[in-house]
């Protein structure tokens, strides 16, 4: 199971503002920092700030800041959201599979995908901040 890039993107926008220490980085500082296109950082910050976990203030002085709801957001709620609520396998795509109404596989990958996002669950944003990956962050991408 590979994460879509803006799922993966999502979180280390959040971890880069969890080890943020005051500072409102910008969006444009964030992309460079990650060295990410400036417009997909851009799309994946809109979409965590319409998801509450962070608010970004126009203007002189403005910048990114994680909300409460962002610092201790569970890891796999910010994934769940991001990835949707869609199988790991298209069933139902343009050539839907004959075994669609009653396939023993696509019910056990389901169980795996909900145990993948449920191991997930219990960590926040601020859990994987935590030494080393904190201060190793900060250290590439300070701007
Ligand atoms: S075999 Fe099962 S899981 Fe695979 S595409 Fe067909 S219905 Fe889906």
């Amino acid at each position: 199971m590979r994460l879509l890039r803006s799922t993966d993107l999502a979180l280390r926008v959040l971890m880069r503002l969890a080890v943020a220490d005051g500072t409102t980085p910008t969006t444009r500082d964030v992309a460079a920092g990650m060295e990410v296109p400036y417009t997909h950082a851009a799309k994946v910050v809109a979409e965590l700030q319409h998801l509450r976990l962070l608010d970004a203030r126009r203007g002189r002085g403005g910048g990114l800041a994680l909300t409460e709801e962002g610092r201790t957001a569970s890891v796999g709620a910010v994934v769940r959201a991001f990835e949707g609520e869609g199988d790991v396998v298209d069933c139902e795509g343009s050539a839907p599979c004959p075994l669609n109404s009653g396939c023993r596989l696509r019910a056990a990958l389901r169980r795996a995908q909900e145990a993948f996002y449920a191991s997930l669950d219990p960590l926040t944003v601020r859990d994987i901040v935590a030494d080393p990956t904190g201060p190793l962050l900060l250290g590439i991408t300070r701007r």
